[in-house]
């Protein structure tokens, strides 16, 4: 059975040879103050800058997932409140994070088919962050780097955090337009769960540092000091610290992914387009994601093709909370062959 859920999503197909070379290596017992460790976390770093473009002077961290990297933004960067805009429940539930830390942050809810204006938005100066998930695996939407950039130059007083989840590893992300970018490892990066990243800027640093806040197991303040000599704040994954390190050891440039999963998208598109009755749930392509399709239909057609798909080896990906009984997914993700792709394309194409 080969999945194309939207996360947890197809592994690596060498994520085989990975864990057996974590296990013969040694690494897996090496102690999270030590020599080998440290030199695993630098290297990760470099390679976070040389394959994914991650600016020389930011910084990352390991957490445990996507949903901790809410709570530590509120929690340790955020001086009065923060502002967010979203269409889907991921970045709902950012927003429920966010209130319950700081009950004075707002959220301004759009549609995944609407384009964020710029220059209509109106975001006063008591909120001091404003965040954005970049895309919305819930309902297949994103928002381009263009829009993030318009943001940045009308807004460079405030902070910007970015929740590239189910994007990060998939797509070129300019991590000069904002502070705080962040993703957890079971989406493009095609690894089993259970491992967060965060990355940040000296700005976003600089940010933390007036804050002060501390004494958390998770205080900001706290992971830098120990990232400062490439150690963690807790005994990390250290399995999964490697099995990144491999993966983006393994993995082209990210302009070279990028391209590619744009191409399959695009055949994807078109696919859908032929079908009799089978739409994108994003009509819009300025706000379609490039790594999460989703497709839209009747009840009763969308329950039929996810029961084929089944029979013929495929798992699609349910549609997210509302969008359930009416959509599926489809992750558009690296660690899915073009070959699979393609059978997946010439199933569709009969309907
Ligand atoms: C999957 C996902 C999350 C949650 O990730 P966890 O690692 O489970 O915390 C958050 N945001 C987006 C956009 C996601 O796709």
């Amino acid at each position: 059975m080969l999945t194309f859920a939207p996360g947890p999503s197809k592994v690596y197909d060498a994520l085989s040879d990975y864990l057996q070379d974590a296990v013969r290596e040694g690494i897996l017992s090496a102690n999270h103050r030590s020599g080998p460790f440290m030199q695993m976390y630098q290297e990760t770093e470099a390679l976070m800058r040389q394959k994914l473009h991650m600016p020389e002077d930011y910084v990352l961290l390991f957490t445990s997932s996507a949903t901790e990297n809410w709570e530590i933004i509120s929690q340790s960067i955020v001086e009065s409140a923060s502002f967010h805009i979203y269409s889907g429940s991921f970045g709902g539930k950012w927003v429920k994070f966010a209130q319950h830390i700081i009950p004075e942050s707002k959220a301004l809810k759009i549609a995944a088919n609407e384009a964020i204006q710029v220059s209509l938005l109106d975001i006063p100066e008591q909120f001091d962050l404003i965040a954005i998930t970049q895309n919305e695996t819930s309902n297949a939407s994103q928002v381009p780097m263009s829009v993030i950039a318009e943001i940045k130059e009308k807004f460079p007083e405030k902070m910007i955090a970015v929740d590239t989840t189910s994007s990060m590893a998939g797509i070129e992300l300019d991590f000069s337009l904002a502070d705080i970018w962040y993703a957890s490892v079971q989406k493009c990066f095609g690894l089993p769960a259970g491992l967060g990243l965060l990355m940040l800027s000296p700005k976003a640093i600089e940010k933390c540092e007036q804050k002060g806040e501390e004494g958390r197991y998770n205080s900001l303040s706290f992971m830098l000091e120990n990232a400062r000599g490439y150690q963690t704040h807790y005994t990390p994954n250290v399995l999964g610290i490697y099995l990144l390190n491999r993966v983006l050891k393994d993995m082209p440039e990210i302009q070279h992914i990028d391209s590619n999963l744009r191409e399959r998208m695009n055949k994807l598109e078109n696919c859908i387009a032929n079908t009799t009755s089978l739409r994108m749930l994003v009509d819009n392509e300025a706000t379609r994601s490039t790594t999460v399709m989703g497709v839209t239909g009747s009840e009763s057609l969308i329950t039929k093709v996810k029961k084929e798909a089944l029979e013929a080896g495929f798992q699609l990906g349910s549609g997210y909370g509302p969008l359930k009984p009416t959509s599926f997914r489809i992750a558009n993700f690296p660690a899915i062959t073009d070959y699979e792709m393609n059978g997946l394309i010439e199933f569709l194409s009969k309907y």
